[in-house]
């Protein structure tokens, strides 16, 4: 059972606090990570990697992080480019809604203040996209303000940290977590402590197997059965979908469609409804709790819907946006 002005008085006396944040950034200070993201304290360089990090992991994004810095350098270039450009550069990082709100954030950064990212977490969260999280991360490590952020690392330490045995996806647990971790953040150097929080969670205090002999903040940890925390609500059940597309080639040519629905902008393999032949492709992809089968059919069309379908030369693909398990199946069925 929770108790949480029990956990909260043994852990937030102000000596504890100095201690833990002291063990804490000892151990940051030999161990953090070097990440690009941390060698700035531009709000756009750190809102960028903030969104790129939502469900994706660190290796995946360093190499989009440092092409998308090159190709847009800032919130002006960003806004000047087309949704295509944009799309183009995120394929293959997938949840391309977090792409067309840094798209969006960047215009309104532009139009309504005047190309400076606000400062204030208030106006930070009337941007697209930009939830809690999002703007405590960016007032900590650009404004270095002295603020809590709570995402999937920091929640697992901190659900261990104060032995949190409620979900930490419901109301109440994300609530205590966001107390426990303002509880914690200090007024000197808080983008450094939370940095260090993130990384305790990415390096020691693992989710399946945490390292707690190593953890440099054990003597402060009240759990007493780590690998069962953090408490989760049930998943909902993964569901299969299966979704049908044509190969439609001539000559050097292929017909793509420009998606409207889950890859709005991008341009995919146009829906059939045939099932006469037999797949030339078949393949899986996770999409959120879905499981989807994708299976291409060969198929010819004399005529063409002008509106959302074109024609692109075998050369072209490699320049438009394209969903990876649309481009992985033209690329197994291309000669
Ligand atoms: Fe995590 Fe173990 Fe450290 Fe507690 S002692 S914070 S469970 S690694």
């Amino acid at each position: 059972m929770l108790n949480v002005e029990r956990l909260l008085k043994i852990d937030i006396s102000q000596k504890n606090g100095r201690a833990f944040r002291r063990f804490l950034l000892r151990w940051y200070r030999q161990h953090g990570r070097d990440l690009p993201w941390r060698q700035t304290r531009d709000p756009y360089a750190i809102l960028v990697s903030e969104f790129m990090l939502q469900q994706t992991q660190v290796a995946t994004v360093l190499p989009y992080y440092k092409k998308w810095r090159q190709r847009f350098p800032n919130f002006a270039a960003l806004a000047r480019a087309s949704e295509t450009e944009v799309l183009h550069a995120w394929q293959g990082l997938g949840y391309y809604a977090r792409a067309r709100n840094l798209h969006a954030t960047a215009k309104r950064v532009v139009d309504r203040h005047l190309g400076r990212f606000p400062n204030s977490i208030e106006q930070m969260e009337q941007l697209p996209g930009v939830g809690k999280y999002t703007a405590h991360a960016v007032a900590t490590f650009a404004f270095d303000q002295s603020v809590p952020i709570v995402e999937a690392n920091t929640s697992r330490v901190l659900s261990r940290l104060f032995d949190l045995r409620i979900p930490v996806d419901s109301t109440a647990g994300r609530n205590a977590l966001w107390d426990y971790a303002a509880s914690r953040a200090p007024k000197k150097s808080p983008a450094a402590y939370n940095s260090a929080l993130l990384d305790l969670g990415a390096l020691v205090c693992l989710p399946r197997k945490p390292k707690c002999g190593i953890c440099p903040v054990k003597k402060f940890c009240c759990a007493t059965n780590p690998e069962s925390l953090p408490i989760k609500r049930p998943r909902p059940e993964t569901k299969q979908l299966v979704e049908r597309h044509s190969f439609i080639a001539s000559r050097d040519k292929l017909l793509l469609v420009q998606s409207a629905n889950r890859w709005r902008g991008m341009w995919i393999l146009p829906p059939t409804r045939s099932t006469s032949t037999r797949p030339i492709h078949s393949s899986h992809f996770p999409f959120t709790n879905h499981r989807v089968t994708l299976q291409i059919f060969r198929q010819r069309r004399s005529k063409i819907d002008q509106d959302c379908e074109r024609w692109f030369s075998i050369q072209a693909l490699e320049s438009i946006p394209i969903p990876s398990p649309h481009r992985r199946a033209i690329l197994d069925l291309l000669p």
